[in-house]
C-alpha cells in the first residue's frame, strides 16, 4: 500500500498527522522534514527569553518519539527538492519516494530586507527551533539588539528582549507599531507601554545598511541615523514556501492555492498552515491551521470535509501591553471606531451595514475580548 506522505514536522504537518492517527491508525505514513523532526510550539519562540526558558526546553518530543506516536516513518534533515504530480513521486535524499496522497505543510520563509553594507548577511531571523538556537547564542555575553520591523513578532521580540534585560531597538516603517493590521491609536498605546519598559524606537524609518563595527553592528538609517548594537534581528514578515509546488505546475498565488477541503490544483496533493492559501486566504498563525488540520485528517480518511474557520483572534504576546486584534478583510470596506482610553484602547471595524468586522483590543480592553469575539462573523462559514 503506498503511504500518505506529509512535507514538514511544523504544527501543520505534525497536527496532521495526529488527527490522521485518530480515525485511521493503519494507513502507511511518511513524514519527511527538512529540519530534526522535534516537536515544539513555535509561538513560544517570542516568550521564552523572559521566562529564562532554554532553546531545548522548548521541544516536547523528538523526532524518534514522534515517530513512535504517530506509527509513522520519520525521515528528518531531508529537503524535498521535486515532485512529479501525475506519477505520484518525489524526490528526497537522491531516492523516488511513492505516494498516494502528498500533504504540503512546508510553512514560510523569512522575507530579507534588502539591506546593504558588509554585515547584510549576519542579521538573524528567528523562523524555527534552530534559528532559535543560533539567535540565543549570538545573545550571550551580548547586550544591544535591534530588530528591524514592528509588527507581531518584532512586536513580541522586542519586549521579550527587554524582559530578558537587553537594550532594545525597534526600526519600523510604519507611524505606530502592528500598522498592518490595527489602527494607529491602538498602536501607539503599544508604542508607548514598550517604550515605558525601555524600548527604543524609530519609527517612520528603515535601516539601510549593517556593517561590521568592533564586535558588533553599526545601522545606518534611511534618515542617516547611526545606532550600534551586538545584534540584528530582522522580523520583517514572512513568505509562503510555494518553490516546490510551483516547479510541479501546481497553482500557486500568495501561497499555494487550495480549496476548501485542502485540496491543490492536483486532486491528491494538500497543502495547509503557512505555505497555503486556502479559499484566497493567508493566515499565518496557529488557529486558522488547527481547523485546516482536522477538516483534512477526515478527508485522508476518506470523509470529504471541507474547512470552516470561526472567528480567530490572535493574542500578541506583548506582556507590557497585551493586544488581541482580528484584523477586517482585506477587500472589506468600513471604518474602525476607535476609543482610547487611559489604559488602553477598544478599536472595533464596522462595515457600512454596522456590522463587526474586525477588533483590536489593547491592555485593559483585552478583558472584553470574549465579549467581541462572540460578535464578529465566522471567517469561512
Ligand atoms: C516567533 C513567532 C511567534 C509566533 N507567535 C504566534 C502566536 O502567538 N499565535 C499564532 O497563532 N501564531 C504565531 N506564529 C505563527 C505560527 O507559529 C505559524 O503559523 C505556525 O507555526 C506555522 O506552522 P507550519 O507547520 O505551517 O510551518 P513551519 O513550522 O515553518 O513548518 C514547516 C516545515 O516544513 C519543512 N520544510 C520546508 N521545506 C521543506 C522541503 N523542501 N522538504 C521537506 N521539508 C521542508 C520545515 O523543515 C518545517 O518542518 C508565530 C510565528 C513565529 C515565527
Amino acid at each position: 500500500m503506498k503511504p500518505i506522505v506529509i512535507l514538514g514536522s511544523g504544527l501543520a504537518g505534525y497536527t496532521v498527522a495526529r488527527e490522521l492517527r485518530k480515525l485511521d491508525t493503519h494507513t502507511p505514513l511518511h513524514i519527511i522534514t527538512a529540519d530534526d523532526g522535534r516537536f515544539y510550539s513555535k509561538p513560544m519562540l517570542s516568550n521564552a527569553l523572559g521566562k529564562g526558558m532554554r532553546p531545548e526546553q522548548l521541544a516536547s518530543a523528538d523526532s524518534a518519539k514522534m515517530a513512535a506516536d504517530l506509527n509513522a516513518t520519520l525521515w528528518t534533515d531531508t529537503r524535498v527538492t521535486a515532485m512529479d504530480a501525475n506519477a505520484h513521486t518525489l524526490i528526497a535524499r537522491g531516492e523516488t519516494v511513492e505516494y498516494a496522497k502528498l500533504v504540503l505543510a512546508l510553512g514560510a520563509e523569512p522575507v530579507r530586507p534588502p539591506l546593504q553594507g558588509n554585515a547584510a548577511a549576519e542579521v538573524c531571523s528567528v523562523n524555527d527551533l534552530m534559528d532559535y538556537t543560533r539567535f540565543r547564542r549570538a545573545l550571550e555575553g551580548k547586550k544591544r539588539v535591534a530588530v528591524i520591523g514592528g509588527g507581531l513578532i518584532g512586536c513580541e521580540f522586542a519586549n521579550d528582549l527587554r524582559a530578558a534585560g537587553f537594550l532594545v531597538d525597534v526600526i519600523s516603517p510604519g507611524k505606530a507599531p502592528l500598522d498592518r493590521l490595527i489602527p494607529e491609536q491602538a498602536g501607539h498605546a503599544l508604542e508607548k507601554a514598550l517604550a515605558n519598559l525601555g524600548v527604543t524606537w524609530h519609527l517612520g524609518n528603515t535601516v539601510k545598511a549593517v556593517d561590521k563595527r568592533d564586535s558588533g553592528y553599526r545601522l545606518t538609517l534611511a534618515d542617516a541615523a547611526v545606532i550600534e548594537v551586538d545584534v540584528v534581528l530582522s522580523a520583517v514578515g514572512l513568505r509562503p514556501r510555494t518553490e516546490l509546488a510551483r516547479d510541479a505546475g501546481l497553482e500557486v498565488n500568495r501561497g499555494i492555492v487550495v480549496d476548501r477541503q485542502l485540496r491543490t490544483s492536483h486532486p491528491d496533493i494538500y497543502a495547509l498552515g503557512d505555505c497555503a492559501e486556502v479559499a484566497g486566504l493567508v493566515l499565518p498563525f496557529v488557529m486558522p491551521l488547527m481547523n485546516c488540520a482536522r477538516a483534512l485528517a477526515k478527508t485522508l480518511a476518506g470523509e470529504p470535509t471541507p474547512v470552516s474557520y470561526p472567528a480567530m483572534p490572535v493574542l500578541v504576546k506583548t506582556p507590557a501591553h497585551p493586544v488581541v486584534v482580528s484584523p477586517p478583510p482585506l477587500s472589506g470596506t468600513g471604518q474602525w471606531e476607535v476609543e482610547v482610553r487611559e489604559d488602553g484602547v477598544r478599536a472595533l471595524f464596522y462595515d457600512a451595514a454596522h456590522t463587526l468586522r474586525g477588533m483590536a483590543l489593547t491592555g485593559s480592553a483585552v478583558a472584553e475580548k470574549t465579549v467581541w469575539i462572540k460578535e464578529l462573523p465566522v471567517v469561512l462559514a
